[in-house]
């Protein structure tokens, strides 16, 4: 499990990349998520970057089985 994900900038790879988790990454809907501390999994998915305003990737949950 060491997919290499191409992020848009190394702000981002930075980001998901640090321990601190301040932005997350799933490699398996291709999602950027910002973590919601509520105790869950929650996240507030981004549709552009934050720091070079570059449209991310399309989520594919809505086309991805979860038990597939
Ligand atoms: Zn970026």
């Amino acid at each position: 499990m060491t997919a290499e994900a191409r992020h848009c900038c190394d702000l981002m790879r930075l980001y998901v990349e640090h321990e601190d988790r301040v932005m997350l990454y799933w490699p398996r809907f291709d999602e950027y998520l910002i973590p919601v501390h509520d105790g869950g999994t929650s996240g507030i998915v981004l549709r552009y970057c934050p720091w070079c305003g570059v449209r991310l990737p399309k989520s594919k949950r809505d086309s991805d089985s979860p038990d597939a």
